[in-house]
């Protein structure tokens, strides 16, 4: 039997449901691995799980937020033949990601500020948070499954490719993104009728009386389907949502929030640009209330903003 791991990092659970979910699939699995460790499935210490010096398959899950939690992923990720990172916080850092924008001790003070762990018997502490990173930025993993929980594809990607490598001891190519390499946009259930996608102004959901079957792009509302990877089966646009983007880029190392403000840039208006002028798209810019929040909800911590952002500052 192969050894596999699912080890979290700052997690929210979603992840860890999404995966669980897999069921009666994920009893399949057992004919080839033994599930060493995976706090929420089985019950089994982490120093026990420590004491093996190999295991054949980890799963990692989650962005890393403590220095308790950067030391056992490094660790345990050393002693793993193949590792995976599940969901859009361990592959891009996802949303916790957008703690980026402060220091540690601010984030620190912000929930300290909102939750009191003390009790009666009890000398309790918050953890202190190191700067925020994605499992990716302190281990070069195998495979990537980005998602916020990864969606339908990206599971079922990964289960073939794990029963896969149980019946071949193979891997191939050695670093691997799941989903489909094509934009959401693709095959999306509301692709508009032209290539062309044309934006009458920026509206917030709330503002616009929806057309179910018709691209939110075109009814002003921001979908960030053209630049995001296709990992779901159209999950949000189809409960009449736009994408937010957890998929992450189309390809890995791609700025998806660059790529879909040039999307939004090139769209605005182009059938009225020459009579609303440069003021009247600024004007509709205007309304895109929290820009980071929007293009870069998932992918701020790999962005080529927030990378100049250190350089700039020299952190
Ligand atoms: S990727 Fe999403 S579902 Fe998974 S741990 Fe992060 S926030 Fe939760
Ligand atoms: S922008 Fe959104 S709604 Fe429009 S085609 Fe792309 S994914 Fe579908
Ligand atoms: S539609 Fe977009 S935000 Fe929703 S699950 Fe799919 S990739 Fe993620």
């Amino acid at each position: 039997m192969l050894k596999l791991a699912v080890l979290p990092g700052a997690i929210c659970g979603g992840c860890d449901v999404a995966l669980a979910s897999l069921g009666e699939r994920l009893a399949d699995l057992l004919r080839y691995y033994e599930i060493v460790y995976w706090p929420t499935v089985v019950d089994r210490k982490l120093t026990d799980f420590l004491k093996l010096s190999s295991i054949d398959v980890l799963v990692h899950m989650g962005g890393i937020s403590t220095e308790e939690e950067a030391k056992l992923a490094r660790e345990v990720s050393s002693r793993a033949r193949v590792k995976v990172s599940l969901g859009s916080c361990s592959v891009y850092g996802g949303i916790p990601g957008l703690n980026s924008l402060y220091k540690p001790i601010e984030v620190y003070e912000a929930i300290a500020s909102q939750v009191d762990v003390r009790s009666k018997n009890s000398d309790l502490e918050l953890p202190r948070p190191i700067e925020y990173s994605a499992y990716t930025d302190i281990v070069e993993p195998d495979v990537l499954a980005p998602g916020c929980p990864p969606g339908s594809i990206v599971l079922d990607q990964l289960f073939d490719l794990l029963l896969k490598y149980a019946e071949t001891g193979r891997l191939e190519p050695r670093i691997l993104l799941l989903g489909d390499p094509e934009s959401l946009c693709n095959k999306c259930p509301r692709n508009p009728k032209t290539t062309k996608i044309t934006m009458p102004g920026i509206r917030r959901i709330f503002e616009v009386k929806l057309d179910d079957n018709k691209c939110f792009l075109e009814q002003g509302v921001l979908c960030m389907g053209p630049a995001t990877r296709a990992i779901c089966d159209h999950s949000c646009i189809k409960a009449n949502y736009p994408c937010t983007g957890c998929g992450g880029p189309i390809e890995w190392g791609v700025d998806s929030g660059l790529s879909h403000m040039s999307s939004v840039a090139s769209a605005l208006m182009v059938d009225r640009e020459k009579s609303v002028l440069e003021a009247g798209l600024a004007r509709e810019l205007d309304k895109i209330r929290d820009v980071t929040g929007i293009f870069y909800r998932y992918t701020l911590r790999k962005s080529l903003t927030y990378k100049l952002r250190k350089l700039r500052v020299g952190e």
